[in-house]
């Protein structure tokens, strides 16, 4: 019998910026208990954590009705993280702190915590997923993608992750629209994605439904219930929808991965991550929203990024990063060892100077220039250090600048290349397997490949190309995929380093390292005469790998003393 809930699915921002979803996440929660309390047999469920917290703070008589309602079991907090995030842009340790953030913030504002994990409309599930949900206490998971005609996946299993953890999983066909019988025995009913939830009219027609036998109203915790014990195993990626966002946008996925290395780096407490963790929302880290929202993420990230002095700007085309504390020429820096690990690696770092660099010499340290780029009236050194540092070890260092000419980029190892692909698919890439064929970069576009110590392999350059992809070609000897894949951290057997999307052809393994359709492009809308599209990733950018080992884990601290 399928569980019929009230849901209002509510993009935190996508073709709306944050401050209009705030708005509509008031209002949507004030016209779901409304009618709650009008009828006393339907039942509502909520996620995101960082929206009942914009409840708390801009209405909260509403907070206390939900609370009651929450008291009553009809009103059903769920998800427990802060945000319905991207799980192919966001790390393992950062879903952790959407669990740990969002969890206390359910206790506090509801008083309870969840006990159902909820993404319905996050694009794809990794298999590290079902360990992480568990830690956090959820013990079952609501998604919706892949659909039917992308993965043949039960409408409800057992997911199995890699250390045991096991996650009882419902897929409905959808997320909104008008209450149905659901072979996943969940009915999420209602308007969705800009907010709304359900009407009136929904709730009747509800009723109707229910007295028909095949339906009853309840929880979304109800249907796991009444799913029952006996269901198929799962294990492995819940995977493919939208193959493109692996790699959409990826400068903005680089950027919340420093954040995450810093916050790392830093041992910062869960609370700390709140301004990272919400700008995973699924929209926004898959890089599908609209250019004002990166523009609304950027001014919220700059300050962050402030705010914990990183050491070195992000390497990102956005014009308004200035780094707090410039490494200047001659001035020390501290190295800082803060996991409690000993670390012997390169760790990249970026120093200004007043003058062009022939090289750089550091105090016991081995130092490579890989590059400088002129900086206003003085340049930015591209540095890579090699740090033996003791578990929590802490020391000055001092360097300087050999001036002269930059030395030219070493070659990089054979046989490893960039290629340009076409790619005419949207922004999600809804339609892609594979990218099309290889062509030319156009005039705009300037390219460098290089080597370096330790198997190295750095791009860098000016990217120009539209409907187009980059991909850095590596002779592997894998066996072809079937398209195009996502990637994770990876630690070997022929890459380390965090590759985003990846496919296989002839046995070559070719990364995807920048893609450039319209920003929020959605089939089948068709491209039209007069209309202004704003390509993404135009300008500047960097990307770097690794082809032999290095340590897998967090880098020290650089900074200035
Ligand atoms: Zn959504």
């Amino acid at each position: 019998m399928t569980v019929l809930t009230g849901h209002a699915h509510l993009d935190l921002a996508w073709v709306w910026t944050r401050s209009e979803a705030r708005e509509e996440a008031v209002s949507s929660a004030r016209a779901a208990a409304d009618l709650l309390e009008r009828h006393p047999a339907a039942c509502f469920a909520m996620s995101q954590a960082a929206a009942y917290r914009w409840i708390a703070d801009d209405d909260p008589l509403l907070l206390d009705r939900i609370r009651e309602l929450v008291r009553e079991r009809r009103w059903e907090p769920v998800g427990g993280w802060w945000v319905e995030a991207d799980l192919f842009g966001a790390s393992p340790e950062s879903i952790r702190r959407q669990a740990l953030v969002g969890q206390a913030a359910f206790a506090e504002l509801v008083g309870r915590r969840c006990t159902v994990g909820f993404c319905p409309d996050t694009f794809g599930h990794p298999a590290w997923l079902p360990d992480v949900l568990r830690e956090a206490g959820l013990d079952s998971y609501v998604i919706t993608r892949p659909g039917d005609h992308e993965a043949a996946l039960p409408p409800a299993f057992w997911w199995d992750g890699p250390h045991g953890g096991r996650v009882k999983v419902l897929r409905p066909r959808g997320y909104a629209g008008p209450p149905h019988s659901d072979p996943s025995g969940l009915c999420l009913y209602g308007v969705g994605n800009h907010g709304g939830g359900p009407t009136a009219a929904h709730v009747e027609e509800a009723d109707r439904l229910v007295e028909s036998g095949r339906v009853r109203h309840g929880t979304v915790a109800d249907a796991v219930r009444s799913v029952g014990e006996v269901l198929p195993v799962v294990r492995g990626d819940l995977v493919h929808h939208a193959r493109g966002c692996y790699a959409t946008l990826t400068s903005f996925k680089e950027r919340l991965q420093r954040l995450e290395t810093a916050l790392l780096q830093r041992d910062a407490p869960p609370s700390a991550w709140a301004p990272l963790l919400f700008w995973q929302f699924h929209d926004v880290l898959a890089g599908t929203a609209i250019p004002e929202v990166y523009e609304e993420a950027a001014a919220d990230l700059w300050r962050f990024e402030r705010s914990m002095a990183l050491p070195t700007p992000p390497a990102t085309d956005e014009p308004t990063i200035v780094p707090r504390q410039r490494v200047d020429e001659g001035r020390p820096v501290v190295v800082r060892e803060t996991i409690g690990e000993r670390w012997d690696g390169w760790v990249p770092v970026v120093w200004s100077s007043t003058r062009p660099a022939a090289s750089v010499e550091a105090e016991g340290a081995p130092a490579v220039l890989r590059r400088v780029e002129q900086h206003g009236l003085g340049y930015r050194l591209h540095v890579l250090l090699w740090l033996a540092l003791r578990p929590y070890e802490e020391r000055v260092l001092a360097w300087r600048v050999v001036p002269g000419s930059p030395p030219p980029p070493p070659a990089p190892p054979t046989g490893v290349r960039l290629a340009v692909l076409v790619d005419g698919t949207d922004t999600w890439g809804h339609s892609l397997r594979s990218y099309g064929l290889e062509t030319r970069s156009s005039p705009a576009t300037r390219l460098v490949l290089t080597g370096g110590p330790n198997g190295l392999v750095e791009v860098w350059g000016d990217w120009h190309e539209k409907d187009r992809v980059l991909k850095l070609v590596v002779p592997a000897g894998f066996s072809d995929t079937e398209g195009e894949m996502p990637g994770g951290r990876w630690n070997g057997p022929v890459v380390w380093g965090r590759v985003w999307s990846y496919d296989v052809v002839g046995g070559n393994l070719r990364i995807t390292l920048r893609r450039s359709p319209p920003f929020a492009f959605h089939d089948p809308m068709p491209r039209q005469q007069r209309v202004e599209y704003r390509y993404q990733e135009q300008g500047p950018f960097s990307a770097s790998l690794w082809l032999q080992p290095r340590p897998a884990r967090v880098p020290p601290v650089v900074a200035t003393v």
